[in-house]
């Protein structure tokens, strides 16, 4: 696998330069700029994209199961063999650590494997069975038989957040090609060169699997390119993770399409944690530095960030404060992704200092060199966190408020007063479980998971796992986008109704039924081991 970066546009199993070289990576930590300069995609290559995406489509989606998950375990074999080179120019394009990562790639090419074995099990196909009843009386059962299809061409929104997990072969792109669908990536900008080495592993991929062209391919560019891909008639769904407002802005194009179609966007999530009595009298101090742990982790570029801390009023509560403080104190910063990242940052935490009622409670050291955003702990009341709606914008760094309640009720209202989140959290004790129980219903409301004890910065990838929840955290709270149940997101059920054994897909017909799981005749029966 070669590691050689030409800014080309990817596209099928082509790399092209159209001469619109205009766009080039910033190594955030020092703010030089990188080499290569990258080919921008305009409407010739999103027609080119879409055309061959959707020219790929009823090929790739009836692709054996077999065949489709040998193709998403060599997606990750050739990002694996992308070797050091991968993850030196992710270090240097995004300026998180290399054991970060490593990680994220770990965790990039396990995503992959587990879907191919999600595909190779054909659960998510969710086939049904209900035979034809002739003799039923007053009227005959039809025949009827139900598969999931896959939607079509996919547009994935690479994040700028995880350069590996959340980008060009990240779980949007994993689940919509376990799905069964084509995916044209707009890349972030803010990692080009990483992903179009990703991007030149899945050609590889492609090719050794026999897949069609038009299965993948990788676009740059601007707000126009995504726009212009959103817009496309071939572009059945959209994958996006951002800012509510490119999340809201691809929403609008997708409904004034003459064919709105979904957009699955993960935008903004504050994530809050509520600190019960018990938990802050038995562990106050350690309950407080691992918090700072959480919200400076990765600069506090995750969704889901710990932004409020939500408590009752208490000396208990001091201590985890004086606790908090004084570990934030001492956080030395890292580089945030981008110099718009960071100038975000800044601009939000300056916004929170200015807010009626709130104090500044601790912030983190400077550090030295560019693009360093210094952690910030506010402390407020309740009633002004209800009253002013500011104070629960999304701050993305390592931001964060502690609401102080007076009353049990205070707390349920801060629960009820939120917006829809991607995770909310109880550190608790036995003796305040009752309590707990009592806000859990808020929080299933509220929220895609509900932790106990933990952090909500790490996000396993897994069959159980919910990132998601209600807007704004998401655009659609009955899905997920980490673990495999997003691939549901790519998917739509058909029901076939007395087709001649000859006309229905291959799953369906009696001779292969018993090679998949399925709901026979309201009976739930698995294929032999
Ligand atoms: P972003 O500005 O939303 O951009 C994400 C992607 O969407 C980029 O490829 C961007 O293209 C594209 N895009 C944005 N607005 C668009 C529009 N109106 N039309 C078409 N495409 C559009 O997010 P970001 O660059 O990753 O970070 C900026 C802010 O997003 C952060 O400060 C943070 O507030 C938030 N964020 C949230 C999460 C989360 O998980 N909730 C993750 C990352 C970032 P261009 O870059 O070419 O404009």
């Amino acid at each position: 696998m070669t590691s050689t970066i030409t800014g080309a546009i990817l596209i099928g199993d082509d790399s092209l330069d159209n001469g619109r070289r205009n766009l080039q990576a910033v190594d955030p930590s020092t703010g030089a700029k990188l080499e290569p300069n990258f080919a921008e995609a305009g409407a010739a290559e999103v027609e080119q994209a879409c055309a061959l995406a959707w020219a790929a489509f009823d090929t790739y989606r009836e692709t054996s199961l077999e065949k489709r998950a040998l193709f998403l375990e060599a997606i990750g074999e050739q990002i694996m063999a992308l070797g050091q080179p991968l993850v030196d120019r992710a270090v240097a394009e995004t300026g998180l650590p290399a054991a970060r990562i490593e990680g994220e790639r770990a965790r990039t090419v396990g995503q992959l494997r587990l879907f191919a074995q999600v595909v190779r099990a054909g659960e998510f196909l969710d086939v049904r069975v209900d035979s034809a009843l002739p003799q039923r009386k007053p009227l005959p059962r039809p025949d009827l038989r139900l598969r999931q299809i896959a939607l079509g061409p996919v547009a994935v929104f690479g994040s700028s957040n995880f350069p590996l997990a959340f980008s060009v072969a990240g779980g949007d792109t994993a689940s919509s090609l376990a799905a069964g669908c084509p995916v044209v990536v707009k890349g972030h900008p803010a990692h080009p060169g990483t992903g179009e080495l990703i991007g030149r592993a899945i050609q590889a991929a492609a090719r050794a699997c026999g897949m069609p062209a038009g299965v993948f391919s990788l676009l740059l560019g601007g707000i126009e390119t995504g726009a212009l891909l959103v817009a496309d008639p071939r572009i059945k769904a959209v994958g996006f993770t951002g800012s509510r407002g490119g999340g809201l802005a691809l929403m609008d194009i997708s409904t004034k399409r003459r064919e709105p179609i979904p957009v699955f966007a993960e935008m903004s999530s504050i994530n809050p944690v509520f600190l019960f009595p018990g938990a802050l009298a038995a562990r106050a101090e350690a309950i407080g530095t691992a918090f700072v742990g959480s919200l400076t982790l990765g600069a506090g570029q995750f969704c889901t960030n710990p932004g409020v801390v939500v408590a009752l009023r208490s000396p208990d509560l001091d201590r985890f404060v004086q606790a908090a403080t004084a570990a934030l104190g001492g956080s030395v910063p890292s580089p945030m992704l981008t110099p718009g990242i960071h100038q975000a940052f800044e601009r939000g935490v300056n916004a929170m200092a200015s807010q009626a009622g709130v104090q500044v409670q601790a912030r983190g050291q400077t550090g030295a060199g560019p693009n360093r955003g210094q952690a910030a702990l506010f402390l407020t009341d309740a009633k002004n966190f209800l009253a002013q709606e500011a104070l629960q914008h999304e701050v993305f760094g390592a931001a964060s408020v502690v609401v102080v309640c007076d009353t049990v009720e205070e707390m349920r209202a801060v629960a009820e007063g939120v917006e829809g989140q991607l995770t909310t959290t109880l550190h608790l004790e036995p003796g305040d479980y009752q309590a707990a129980r009592e806000l859990i219903p808020v929080l299933e409301r509220k929220s895609g998971r509900i932790l106990a004890n933990e952090w909500p910065t790490g996000v396993e990838v897994a069959h159980a796992m919910v990132h998601g929840g209600p807007y704004p955290a998401t655009s659609d709270s009955r899905f997920t986008s980490v673990g495999t149940l997003a691939i549901r997101r790519f998917l739509r059920p058909v029901s076939y109704q007395s087709l001649p054994v000859e006309l229905l897909p291959e799953s369906l017909r009696p001779e292969n039924l018993g090679q998949l799981p399925r709901l026979e005749d309201g009976v739930r029966l698995l294929p032999p081991a």
